[in-house]
């Protein structure tokens, strides 16, 4: 299969191109066209290495609305070098969407310039939970309007005990979002989570 037949745009097919991906990985080839065809949950178990944040991230870039100013996907991650790496990568899917923003936000770095971030208008929003929280809390970001929300390695995740600040931060976001769920593993604590917060998910291992 190729990426031109999984109903990405044009915009986004010369973004991948100038990557030099040339087709799409299993988990690519599963997830993307269901994800842009339905507005379902998905649990996807997959390692790193398959591919997996194109597969959340190119969907995502179709779904957002980038006229818009406000925080419309949100993708949670364990540390800061993969929130770092989601974000770039993000990026450099999105370099053709006119207006496409995204902020990145982790601890240990300035608060104020990733405020600056999201009100320059950042409508997807790559965070580690610790700072994320501590945003929602000074309102330096509003979830509001979330359609999208991605937890990325939530096994990692959870064994770093970030199961409370994951509830927090689902709780303030709207009941009709989309979550879509990537972990290695699935332990008890991680079906949990996906059954508090998903309905009748799609389910990719690969
Ligand atoms: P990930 O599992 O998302 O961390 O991706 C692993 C690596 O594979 C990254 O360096 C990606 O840039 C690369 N990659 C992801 N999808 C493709 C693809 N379809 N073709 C070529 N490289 C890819």
């Amino acid at each position: 299969m190729k990426f031109s037949e999984i109903g990405l745009s044009e915009e986004t097919l010369s973004a991948l191109n100038d990557l030099g991906f040339e087709k799409p990985t299993q988990i690519q080839e599963e997830a993307i066209p269901q994800l842009l065809e339905t507005e379902r949950d998905l649990v996807g178990l997959a390692q790193t290495g398959t591919g997996k944040t194109a597969s959340f991230g190119l969907p995502m870039i179709e779904k957002v609305d980038f006229n818009k100013s406000h925080v419309q996907a949100l993708v949670i991650a364990p540390t800061r070098e993969l929130c770092v790496q989601i974000s770039k990568d993000i990026q450099d899917f999105a370099k053709y969407h006119k207006n496409a923003k995204v902020a990145t936000i982790y601890g240990g770095a300035s608060i104020d310039k990733q405020a600056r971030e999201i009100k320059r208008g950042a409508q997807i929003v790559s965070a580690t939970p610790g700072r994320l929280i501590d945003m929602i809390k000074r309102r330096l970001v509003n979830l509001k309007d979330v359609e999208i929300v991605v937890l990325d390695e939530a096994d990692e995740m959870l064994n770093m005990g970030f199961k409370e600040d994951i509830d927090s931060i689902l709780d303030g976001t709207p009941e009709d979002k989309s979550v879509w769920l990537f972990s290695a593993t699935m332990p008890k604590d991680v079906a949990k989570i996906a059954k508090t917060y998903m309905e009748n998910p799609i389910e990719i291992t690969v």
